[in-house]
Order: structure tokens, then sequence, then C-alpha cells
């Protein structure tokens, strides 16, 4: 069974192509980040033109890439929630709109549902139910009990907002530049620069919000940057590379101690935590966790590189970056057991832009505005 699959959640336009063996017959990422560089972070409206002009080009070389034609597709996926909606809807219209045209089955899939299930696709022996699953994106800071591919309870998650946001505004904030793949690695290489080794960042400490309490919160920090910055009196007269580090170990600090709090309780029943999401690809975190949280746990991280994303604004300039977590691929490979199961949604099917993970076999309904 072939499925293409569409995504347009946030801030790439993905379409891929993905069978039931989990062979990638292409997988096409086409990265907004240049344009979002210029106005210092996802504007939805910039966002979401940006879809409506690369989503056919998208969808065009996903078919030529893998040498097929709709008439090999079997079924068509796409992102239904949750992101932003004007952005989904474009993912949303382009896969019905080929469904109902081609006469095809189409399934709606949840965005952090696919991040979750995406070990399976990229492994060579499938991650025995249950598992933990660390989400860290730029939507989403959660811990999630995978026990199927839809059964899902969220044990930890975040009060306020997300770590790959925080750590987007403070990668402002200190005006640390962006790597070519975004905010986030800029970050990283910034704190990874030998001068770090000496920039005297354990003199700051900031707290990790509500000790024992199974949620994360990341406004506390992100004001904790401001008010260090603002206190100095301004980013002239403070080490810079001393509150980024200060800031990102803190960031990721809080990371392991509440999953250190939800293995106590559920340690016993799962042998593995997949780290996904973007904020993921960071080497620093992954050592972290990986010396800091040790028995009978296995770390997954999927493969950034999740197969062979081909990342067409920056295939030209910068050949070797690795591409972004989010793609179609994961998107087809979540929808395939629902396809195998024939179990279709309806060509009028609606976007849910909020909808927890808690709530996957039943979404909310469409809020009428
Ligand atoms: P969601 O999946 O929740 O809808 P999203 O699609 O925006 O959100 P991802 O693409 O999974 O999220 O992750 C993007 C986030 O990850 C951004 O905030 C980015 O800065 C962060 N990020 C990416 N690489 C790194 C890195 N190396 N270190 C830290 N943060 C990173
Ligand atoms: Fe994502």
């Amino acid at each position: 069974f072939r499925v293409l699959a569409l995504e347009s959640s946030a801030d790439d336009t993905c379409a891929a192509i993905v069978d039931a063996s989990r062979r990638v017959w292409s997988n096409v990422v086409v990265s907004q980040n240049k344009i979002h560089r210029l106005t210092g972070g996802i504007q939805p409206m910039v966002a979401l033109l940006a879809h409506q002009r690369k989503m056919p080009s998208a969808v065009r070389r996903a078919l030529t890439d893998a040498k097929l034609e709709m008439a090999d597709i079997d079924g068509v996926a796409f992102t239904r929630g949750p992101g932003l909606p004007g952005c989904l809807s474009v993912c949303l219209n382009a896969a019905k709109t080929l469904a109902a045209a081609h006469n095809k089955p189409l399934v709606g899939v949840h965005h952090m549902q696919a991040h979750a299930l995406t070990p399976n696709l990229t492994r060579d022996t499938p991650l025995p139910f249950p598992y933990l699953s660390l989400l860290v994106s730029g939507g989403h800071t959660m811990i999630v009990l995978v026990q199927s591919h839809v059964d899902f309870r969220v044990l930890c998650n975040t009060v306020d907002r997300s770590i790959g946001s925080t750590i987007d505004r403070v990668v402002t904030l200190l005006d640390i530049p962006w790597a070519a793949n975004g905010p986030g690695p800029g970050l990283e290489k910034f704190c990874a620069t030998s001068a770090a080794e000496d920039s005297d960042a354990s003199k700051y400490d900031p707290p990790i919000p509500m000790p024992g309490k199974l949620a994360f919160s990341y406004a506390g920090l992100h004001s904790w940057v401001e008010r260090t910055v603002a206190a100095a009196g301004g980013l002239e007269h403070i080490n810079k590379l001393a509150v980024a580090r200060a800031f990102q170990t803190a960031a990721f600090k809080q990371l392991q101690v509440k999953l250190q709090l939800v293995l106590r309780t559920h340690g016993h029943a799962v042998r593995h935590v997949v780290v996904s999401g973007g904020v993921a690809s960071n080497a620093e975190l992954r050592h972290r966790l990986k010396t800091s949280i040790r028995g009978p746990i296995e770390f997954v991280f999927p493969e950034p590189a999740l197969c062979t994303g081909m990342l067409l604004d920056f295939v030209l300039s910068t050949p070797s970056i690795s591409p972004p977590i989010d793609n179609a691929a994961m998107i087809a490979w979540a929808s395939m057991h629902r396809f195998l199961a024939e179990d279709h949604d309806d060509y009028d099917i609606d976007p849910v832009p909020t909808w927890s993970l808690d709530d996957l076999r039943n979404p909310p309904p469409p809020k009428v505005q």
C-alpha cells in the first residue's frame, strides 16, 4: 500500500511517498527558514502564503523523485492538526482535492502522533509498546505514554510555552546568529564554541519550575533571560555565552528532571524513551539524557535525517546541513495502519488546529467563528 502524504502545519511545506513495507519513495521538504529568518519567527500569514506557493511543486517533486504518478498511489494522507489554522488548510485542501479527483481514500493524521510513531519507520526492529515519548518541538513539550498506534496518554505537558518556541525567542533576545537550519541549531552551535568553556555559565543557575510536579514550564526561564539582560543594562554588558549556556542547560535540565519523575511511576512498564521533535537533534540534550538517566531504559533518537528529505530551498546553497525533523514521511507512516484497516476519513473532513493526543480518537468539533 503506497501513501502520498502532505504536511504544512507549521513552517515546512512537505510531500512524501511511503509504502506499507516502510520504503520511503520520496521525501520532499521545502523549508521556509529563509523567509522566517527575515521576520524573526513564524508569521502565520507569511507561512500560509509560502505553503500555498510551494505545495503544488512539492507534490510534483515527490511524484517525480519516486518516478510514480497518481495512478500508482493507493491513498492520500495529510496533517489534520494540531497547527496554525491557515497553514493546516493548505495540506488539508490539497490532499482532499487530490484524493477526490483521483478517487483515492483519505486519512487525516495528528502531527504529534506522527512524531511519536516515527521510530517505527526508521528502525529495523519496531519498538515494543508501551514506550515513552518525549516530544520537544516548536509547538510542544510533553511526555507521552504510547500504548499502541492510537492509545496515547499525556503524562506531563507544558503549562505555558514550548521549549522550542522559548529557544527561538531567546536566540532573538540575545541576538545569537541563526544556523542555516534555524535558530535552535544556532543556539547549539553558539553554546558549543570553545570560548563557552570559560564563559562562566555556572555563576547563573535559573531554578527548575514546580519541583516535584508533573508539568513543564518555560515562561519563567524566558523572563529570567529578559531580567538578566535588563539588570545588566543591555546586551552589550552581559557575557552572552554565559547567559546562553546557562539558559540551554536549565532548559534541558528541566526535561531531564521531569522525565526522571515520570520514570519513577512508569519506569517499570517501559523499556524505551523516544526523544523526538526539532529540539531532539541537539547533541547536548542527547548527551545529558543518556548520561544522567541510566538503568534499563534505552533512549531512541530518530534519525534527524529521517531518510532523505530533499530540502528544495537549501540544496543549492548548503547541501551538507541535516534536514529538519518535520516531514511528510512521518505523516504517511502514521496513516498506514488506518489505510490497512480501511478506516478512512470523509472528503468533507475539517482541520483540528487545537487537538490533544489524549483525544486522538475523538477530536473536538471545529469551532464556528
Ligand atoms: P510542532 O511539531 O510542535 O508542530 P514544529 O514543527 O515547529 O512544531 P519541529 O520542527 O519539530 O517543531 O522543531 C522546531 C523547533 O526545534 C524550533 O523551535 C527549533 O528552534 C528547535 N530546534 C531545532 N534544532 C535544534 C537544536 N539543534 N537545538 C535546539 N533546538 C532546536
Ligand atoms: Fe513537528
